[in-house]
């Protein structure tokens, strides 16, 4: 037996906390009017988890709260709990008994607790399920609620045939199934959306990606064309360095060389200051000999005056000896007065004569007498001279000997104008010879000035050169980063230095590249960051899509095997019922038929999302229709002494004998624990009584019973009989009687009644 007891209190009539055990198969409720027998129905439904307000006979949760009496305050709360016996793990829960406990509270909200512990309504309907306790159907059938069953639409039918087969929990899987369905094509149409949003974006970043990775590849293409570039260029430049070093370093020691050599030869240039020295040297002796020379020549004609006036002194000398022998003298006085006096007479004689013949007889008489005494006048001034030619000869004696003098001394002279020329001759071919070199080592030097003048223009345009290299390594650097460039610092040249026309193929190739590179645009490191993150969150999104998709068909499947499942249960369940039904019906109204059919009532068809229609649905081949037919319940019958069949014309009595009979028939196949039936007896007759009790005779081994009753031979099948009253508190009270007070009880109902 399951259900151990159940706990009101404060609970509509039930102001004191009231304890109801229910120890045997079958439990009667006896009691008049209005003492509070339905109110313990209904308290089973309350906390069962009932939540029509109808259902409880109220319209708000304070309604189910004892409202207080004329002795008696309102209550603040009503709380209700069952007791169900856990032994055989019936719950699979580790606990022996289990205790579900509601609690409600004036301003209408309710707690839910198990075994003391707060839990939700949810998980108690659960619980419930797995031991097919459900809140309102079959098992708890209210008064005035016997043919509930048979008034029902076929739909609410089959709800509640398939809510005592034990179908709910399946039921609620699937509900349960279907909203997460729900949930999951909702999270699948967000994602979806979401993804929608970005797929734009993430193309547009693709597009860029793309670009950046062209960029790439030809910013790697540029650098290897670059390195190749800027390694030549600094190849060309190293060795053109190397070449000018090398071409310039015997030009350099040459010149060097040149210049020490013009500063010693112009230093050896003091000999043409010297010569002018020597040629003085020259010069003097020259003066000299000629001052000797002229001395001699002086001398000479001296000498040969002096030889001459000797030579005429001795030739006088002799004439003189020979005249003196000759010659006739006269005193020089008688002689020129004679020579006078005839020059006089022939002067007169001239003036006188008139005859030219006589003066000139008379000039040739005075040329005559002239040119002898100027003949004789000489003759005899030597003859007197003669006695100096001793002197002559000393002079001419002295005179030769200075003269010889002389010539020994111009011979000196002359030597030494000599040995000077001779010298000077010397000196002045050295000096040519250096000149000569001088000459040469200056043109040389002139030569190497050139040289070197063209070196340092070399070497300027080298640097112009390093210059341009380094402000292309450095564009280069800019473009690409350094750390890509390591060139050789301009220690290795590469094995083939490259030509100048290759190299500028390379310049036009990179210039082309650049340019190529500026059109496809930079700003990689930002677009590919946010690419990579939009394309994990796409990649994270679409994962998340067939995560749900996944999800979403396993609940498919879950929500096909439920319905088939259900379906399965269903139609088998039918089966049985209408076997039991059948023999219930036929027991009850001494033959007849009766049963249970499937049909199709037309409803709105099952959706368990906007656009999908649950598989089965469509097999009949009809398509998606809005309105659809959904499974239902119908009933069939037969009488065994009518005619007519049909449950409308069914009298009251046999209504509740075929709500009766339908009842036990679905108790029969799926027994519920418990079945709770608030008068369900209160229309029959003697013979029904009797059978119904029989019915529940063979029930009660397989469920628990717990009747609200006035039918004695109900009473008597009851093995615990608890009688309720309203005692003068205006509260309900409940006792156990015996079957003799059950009875009077049940009269005093009926009398109250009468
Ligand atoms: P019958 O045999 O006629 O069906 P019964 O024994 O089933 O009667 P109930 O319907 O269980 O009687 O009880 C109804 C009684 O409970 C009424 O007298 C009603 O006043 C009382 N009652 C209902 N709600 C409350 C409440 N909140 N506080 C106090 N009493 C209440």
């Amino acid at each position: 037996m399951l259900l151990k007891r159940l706990e009101l209190s404060g609970f509509k009539s039930f102001a004191h906390p009231t304890i109801l055990e229910f120890a045997t198969p079958i439990t009667a409720i006896v009691g008049p009017n209005g003492s509070g027998k339905s109110n313990i129905v209904e308290a089973m439904r309350f906390v069962l988890g009932e939540q029509s307000m109808k259902s409880l006979r109220g319209k708000r949760g304070e309604d189910l709260i004892f409202h207080g009496s004329k002795s008696l305050p309102r209550l603040g709360r009503a709380s209700i709990a069952v007791v169900f016996d856990n032994a055989k793990e019936a719950f699979h829960l580790d606990y022996d008994e289990v205790e579900i406990r509601r609690v409600v509270y004036r301003d209408g909200t309710n707690q839910y607790f198990l075994n003391g512990s707060k839990t939700r309504l949810k998980d108690i309907l659960e619980l419930l399920a797995a031991v097919h306790i459900g809140a309102s159907s079959h098992h708890i059938i209210s008064q005035g609620e016997t043919d509930r069953i048979l008034s029902a639409s076929p739909k609410e039918r089959r709800a509640m045939i398939e809510d005592a087969l034990g179908l709910k929990i399946y039921h609620y899987k699937l509900t349960e199934s279907e909203r997460k369905l729900a949930k999951t094509r909702d999270n699948i149409a967000q994602t979806e959306t979401l993804r929608k949003e970005i797929a734009s974006h993430l193309g547009f970043l693709e597009k860029q990606v793309a670009r950046i990775r062209e960029a790439e590849t030809l910013r790697a293409e540029l650098t290897g064309i670059y390195k190749e570039y800027l390694a030549g260029e600094e190849a060309i430049l190293f060795s053109e360095k190397e070449q000018l070093v090398k071409e310039k370093a015997p030009v350099t020691r040459e010149i060097e060389e040149v210049r020490r050599w013009i500063r010693e030869k112009e230093a050896v240039g003091g000999v043409e200051k010297k010569n002018t020295g020597g040629d003085a040297e020259i010069l003097g002796w020259e003066e000299k000999i000629r001052a000797i020379r002229g001395e001699k020549d002086a001398l000479s004609r001296s000498l040969g005056r002096l030889e001459g006036l000797i030579e005429f002194g001795e030739k006088e000398k002799d004439r003189v000896a020979r005249e003196e022998s000759e010659r006739v003298f006269f005193p020089k006085a008688a002689f020129l007065g004679f020579v006078g006096r005839i020059r006089k007479a022939i002067a007169e004689g001239e003036a006188a004569l008139e005859s030219q013949g006589l003066r000139k007889a008379l000039g040739a008489v005075k040329e005559e007498c002239a040119a002898f005494f100027r003949g004789h006048e000489g003759q005899r001034e030597a003859a007197h001279e003669g006695d100096g030619l001793e002197k002559f000869v000393q002079e001419k004696e002295k005179t030769a000997l200075a003269l010889h003098l002389l010539s020994d001394k111009e011979r000196e002279t002359l030597t030494g104008l000599a040995v000077a020329r001779a010298a000077r001759e010397e000196e002045r071919g050295a000096v040519a010879v250096i000149q000569k070199e001088l000459f040469r080592l200056r043109t040389r030097e002139n030569e190497l000035k050139t040289q070197t003048e063209l070196f340092l223009y070399r070497e300027e345009r080298i640097r112009q050169e390093e210059a341009r290299f380094h402000a292309e390594l450095a564009e280069a650097g800019h473009l690409l980063g350094t750390q890509m460039l390591r060139l050789n610092e301009g220690k290795v040249v590469s094995a083939a230095l490259p030509v100048r026309a290759e190299q500028e193929k390379r310049k036009q190739k990179i210039e082309r590249m650049k340019i190529k590179i500026e059109d496809v645009g930079g700003g990689g490191e930002e677009t590919l960051k946010e690419y990579e993150d939009v394309r994990e969150r796409d990649g994270f999104l679409a994962k998340e899509i067939a995560d749900l998709l996944g999800t979403a068909e396993s609940l498919e499947k879950l929500i096909r095997d439920l319905i088939r499942r259900i379906d399965v249960e269903f139609k088998d369940g039918i089966a049985k019922i209408n076997g039991e039904f059948q023999e219930i019906f036929a027991g009850m109204f001494g033959g007849g038929n009766a049963a249970l059919s499937i049909v199709r009532a037309s409803a709105k068809k099952r959706r368990i999302s906007e656009d999908e229609v649950l598989e089965g649905e469509d097999e009949n081949g009809e398509g998606v229709e809005e309105e659809e037919t959904e499974e239902g319940i119908d009933i069939t019958l037969a009488l065994p002494t009518k005619r007519v069949k049909g449950l409308g014309v069914l009298s009251g009595g046999e209504r509740s004998l075929t709500s009766i009979a339908l009842v036990f028939a679905i108790t029969m196949v799926n027994p519920p624990p418990f079945l709770i039936l608030d008068e369900t007896d209160a229309a029959l007759d003697e013979s029904n009584s009797r059978k119904y009790g029989e019915l529940l005779q063979k029930l009660k081994t397989r469920t628990q019973f717990l009747v609200v009753t006035h039918n004695r031979e109900t009473m008597t099948r009851a093995g615990v009989l608890y009688g309720v009253t309203s005692s003068a508190d205006g509260a309900s009270r409940v006792l156990s009687v015996k079957m003799d007070e059950a009875e009077e009880l049940a009269k005093e109902d009926k009398e109250t009644a009468a």
